[in-house]
């Protein structure tokens, strides 16, 4: 029997309608030649998939990891996202992040960047995607590089430059002070943030998770033998969920309210006179007091260069997401006298959060079925796909042995 779209919902209720009536061929376009049964599953849970083993709460950069590593397990899983996959209305976009490796090797992560980077390389071979570029990371003029470069006994590839090598290898950077020395960090690059996002939850549609984007959780609640998830289109029930909702965790997680911080920063991106003098071969991405940046990538034409600062505060819902002259202004001065001949025309200007907290990653002390992450301020991001695998390991197994301990200190 052929049913019309109206009989259609009659029979099966009225929840997103337009995509479990959407022809299964569009949709079989959209998902990369996924097979018909699991095109059909994504398309139109069946009921009893309402009830999960997991539920990640946020499809940012924590939760896509943990949703990835939870679906590899063969956990059955459902991710809610209230915006798209990779978005750039949080903590997560605006193409890259920094990663390094030399400044956490002899403290309490660095067991964790070289599981981050095993991760990151592991994605990069499961999704076909560049991911993680090892162009380098250069950090200027701080007297604790030497310090820094004592970690060279831990097997990190590591160089320390005087104000002379400096000059001779990047000599973009102008007007450094006579002292300045920098550490040049061979294990350091950059990470693509929306890439990989889309990436772990490509991985995880495969592996039979379910991805509900545009989808808000409005609240959750624990019982004895679930949680239940009310969201803006219908509940799930969970044995388990993971709270990784970044810059509004405080919104579903009461416990968190006031200890949050959640403040606005700015990215930007500007012409260099040659941008191949600033591309991955040539530049690495670096670090120089309270300014760090990127080089030219080959997809979008332009140095990224930003201002790491306490930034202003804000409500993630009502975030002023136009960049202004005083965003501009914060980088400017730098680039006139720094980086000169990056100093060019404004291409793009992007609005961020941080979200500021003591971090946190496991089980909500008196909640053993709810996990959570906080958005890990500025730095987080390098971190994230170990971060995921130790979410999955609680919410599957109730415990982990990668060591984040020092991560569930109040
Ligand atoms: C400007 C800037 C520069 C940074 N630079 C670096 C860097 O160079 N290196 C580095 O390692 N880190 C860096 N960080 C930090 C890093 O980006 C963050 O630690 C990381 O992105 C946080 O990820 P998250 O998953 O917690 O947050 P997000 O990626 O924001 O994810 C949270 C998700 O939860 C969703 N969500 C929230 N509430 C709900 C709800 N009710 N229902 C459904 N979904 C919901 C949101 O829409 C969002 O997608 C930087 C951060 C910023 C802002």
């Amino acid at each position: 029997m052929h049913l019309n779209k109206s009989d259609w919902v009659r029979k099966n209720g009225p929840r997103r309608e337009f995509i479990k009536f959407g022809s299964v061929t569009t949709l079989s376009a959209l998902t990369c030649g996924l097979s018909t049964t699991l095109v059909q599953e994504i398309a139109d849970p069946h009921p009893a998939h309402r009830i999960y083993d997991v539920i990640v709460l946020g499809l940012g950069a924590m939760g896509a990891s943990c949703l990835y590593h939870t679906a590899k397990r063969g956990a059955k899983v459902l991710g809610l996202e209230q915006f798209d996959i990779g978005h750039m209305l949080g903590s997560s976009g605006g193409f890259t992040r920094q990663t390094k490796v030399a400044p956490y090797i002899q403290g309490p992560d660095g067991a964790l960047i070289r599981r981050a980077n095993e991760n990151w390389r592991i994605l990069e071979k499961e999704s076909g995607q560049k991911i993680f570029h090892q162009c380098g990371w250069l950090n200027l003029g701080v007297p604790r590089n030497r310090a820094i470069g004592q970690s060279k006994s831990e097997g990190t590839k590591i160089e320390l430059l005087d104000p002379k090598g400096i000059a001779e290898r990047y000599p973009q950077f102008q007007k450094l002070s006579d002292k300045t020395e920098a550490l040049l960090d061979h294990d350091g690059g950059l990470l693509r943030s929306e890439l990989s996002i889309a990436s772990h939850c490509h991985i995880a549609l495969r592996r039979g998770a379910h991805v509900r984007a545009q989808e808000t959780v409005e609240g959750w609640e624990a019982d004895e033998n679930g949680v239940t998830v009310k969201t803006s289109r219908g509940s799930y029930r969970a044995k388990q969920i993971v709270i990784a909702s970044g810059a509004w965790n405080a919104k579903l997680v009461p416990e968190l309210k006031g200890k949050l911080k959640v403040t606005r920063l700015s990215l930007g991106w500007f012409a260099s006179k040659d941008n191949e003098t600033f591309d991955m071969k040539n530049f690495p991405t670096w670090g120089h007091g309270s300014h760090y940046g990127f080089p030219v990538m080959p997809d979008f034409p332009g140095i990224k260069v930003a201002k790491h600062w306490k930034g202003d505060p804000a409500d993630p819902d009502h975030l002023d997401r136009i960049p202004n002259h005083r965003d501009e202004s914060l980088v400017r001065d730098y680039l006139s006298s720094h980086l000169p001949s990056a100093n060019g025309t404004t291409l793009a200007y992007k609005i961020c959060m941080y979200t500021w907290s003591q971090s946190w990653l496991g089980p909500l002390p008196g909640e053993k079925r709810v996990s959570v992450i906080t958005a890990c301020n500025g730095g987080g991001f390098k971190f994230s796909s170990a971060y995921g695998e130790a979410l999955a390991d609680f919410a599957t197994q109730g415990k982990t042995e990668l060591p984040v301990g020092h991560m569930r200190k109040t």
